[in-house]
């Protein structure tokens, strides 16, 4: 492979081309009418816009993105996450043209973009399953008698499903219908397939994910888990590698079904599965995700494998050299996803230009982002700003460097999920490992982080008193007050 288009936009596009570029790939960036002065654009060798900025006349437009491939001579296309990743039409079109996905054949891509026809592939690999229906409720009647016996609360999942959205958690019999009519109008809508089933609703679940990798020649492999358990509407906000509750053994039992899920759909490249573990250290599996996941950089830290190279050289036809018995965990990453959100609103969106905007640096931190300093945060997309990923030789060094990198971290404009995290690896919780998905319901309010600003805003209201103060006294020095100015902006930044 010499050339390279990445059929995405913003972090993942430019993470893809940083390594097609140690490999000595050429690049190709696709991008909107909304990012043409992205950094992914400017990055790559070549760029070529295609279309307006809503992603169905954009990135989502797979004929015209293999049109544009073809055109200049490109070998594969990466398709990132999101978008047409797991798309099994896309992934066939374009080895239809000749061309190279660099991600699964359409068959894994298609069992698995199924929860249910996942759960029936893993079930042949005795894969431990979460308890719930086998196919599509078909019956109210009979998914009721269903539910009883699995015991309330119950999960009502969209098969199609994905991000977070089409679930529906059902508390009693008496709800189950309303939740039902909503789950499927809220699969119709988001997937255009509006099949649901039922599953026992684990609680106090944490999120754990092993990352495996499957070439072309029969050899599968995994590179352990990230656990994803602080999430906000069923989406992850922060991950980490390893977790912190997984014995060697648990890892090993769990990295083994994770390769025969891998087997069982035939899987090709990277790909992920995602578990569901409870307080009896039970893991179940919740279905698998066909492409390089927004968390995989946790993962690279601690096994020091560019898993976007090996995807390449998967996809090239290569025998993994990668041995199962050589991978080993080295020290901890933890990752924040920094999205454009406020969290005392509710995480919800909160666009708009980035007036400053400075990436934290040093020893042990690796920052994933697509935009810089005066761009727009664009309406159409994912609104993910960056990964904030630290480092260290354990967890407790990584939790360090990343309280100092989110202090770093100069945001002013969109309020961003930087105060969630500053909360979040400050909480007991999160700090002694005693977590699980609902951290967010149960330990976190929007008063936690204004409670934390106020303070801020006494000491730097101190700081101004104490300068003009000095100030009446004599000529005030120059440097005193730029720095007090520079760090007002990082103030502004913390109010949300
Ligand atoms: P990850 O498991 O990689 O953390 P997320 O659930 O956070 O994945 O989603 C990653 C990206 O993929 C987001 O941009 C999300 O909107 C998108 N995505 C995930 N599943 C689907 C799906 N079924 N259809 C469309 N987009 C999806
Ligand atoms: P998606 O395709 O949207 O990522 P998943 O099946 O991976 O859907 O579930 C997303 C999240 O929802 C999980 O990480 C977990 O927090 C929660 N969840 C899913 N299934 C269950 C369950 N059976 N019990 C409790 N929580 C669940
Ligand atoms: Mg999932």
């Amino acid at each position: 492979m010499k050339k390279i288009l990445i059929a995405n936009r913003g972090e993942i596009a430019l993470r893809v081309m940083r390594t097609c570029k140690e490999m000595g790939i050429k690049t190709v960036a696709v991008f909107s009418e909304a990012d043409r002065m992205s950094p992914h654009v400017h990055y790559a060798d070549e760029a070529v816009c295609i279309g307006p900025a809503p992603s169905n006349q954009s990135y989502l437009l797979g004929n015209k993105i293999i049109e544009v491939a073809k055109s200049l001579g490109v070998d594969g296309i990466h398709p990132g996450y999101g978008f047409l990743s797991e798309n099994a039409d896309f992934s066939q079109a374009v080895a239809d043209a000749g061309l190279i996905f660099i991600g699964p054949r359409p068959h894994a891509i298609r069992v698995m973009g199924s929860k249910l026809a996942a759960k029936e592939a893993a079930f042949k690999y005795n894969i431990p399953l979460v308890p719930g229906t086998k196919e599509a409720i078909s019956s109210v009647t009979e998914a009721k008698i269903i539910a009883a016996g699995i015991g309330y609360p119950i999960l009502i999942k969209a098969s199609a499903g994905g991000g977070g959205k089409g679930m529906r958690i059902v508390e009693s019999e008496a709800d189950f219908e309303e939740q039902m009519d909503r789950a499927v109008s809220e699969a119709t809508n988001a997937f255009g397939d509006g099949s649901v089933f039922i599953e026992k609703y684990v609680s106090s679940p944490r999120h754990i994910e092993i990352q495996v990798l499957a070439d072309a020649h029969g050899n599968v492999i995994h590179l352990f888990e990230r656990e994803c358990s602080v999430q906000r509407r069923h989406q992850k906000v922060i991950e980490e590698a390893p977790s912190v509750v997984l014995t060697p053994e648990l890892r090993d039992a769990m990295g083994k079904c994770a390769c025969d899920v891998a087997r069982s759909c035939d899987y090709l490249g990277a790909g992920t599965c995602e578990f569901i573990f409870d307080e009896q250290n039970n893991f179940y599996f919740l279905e698998m995700n066909t492409r390089l996941q927004v968390e995989h950089p946790v993962t690279e830290l601690i096994t020091g494998v560019d898993l976007v190279r090996q995807q390449i050289l998967i996809a090239r036809g290569l025998p993994l050299t990668l041995k199962q018995e050589d991978l080993k965990i080295n020290g901890h990453a933890i990752q924040l996803r920094v999205y454009a959100e406020d969290p005392t609103n509710n995480f919800l969106p909160s666009i708009g230009n980035l007036f400053t905007y400075r990436a934290p640096k040093g020893v042990g931190i690796r920052v994933d982002d697509g935009y810089e300093e005066g761009m727009d945060i664009p309406i159409y997309y994912d609104p993910m700003i960056a990964k904030l990923i630290t480092y260290g030789k354990d967890r407790t060094e990584a939790l360090a460097r990343m309280l100092r990198a989110i202090d770093e971290y100069e945001i002013d404009g969109p309020s961003t999920t930087l105060s969630f995290g500053r909360f979040a690896f400050r909480h007991e919780a999160f700090v002694s490992g005693n977590f699980d998905t609902h951290f967010v319901k149960k330990h976190f309010s929007p008063e936690l982080i204004e409670q934390g600003s106020e303070e801020e805003a006494k000491i730097a209201a101190m700081l101004v008193a104490h300068l003009l103060e000095n100030r009446l006294k004599k000529p005030v020095l120059q440097q005193t007050n730029s720095t007090v100015i520079s760090r007002g902006s990082k103030w502004k930044n913390r109010a949300k």
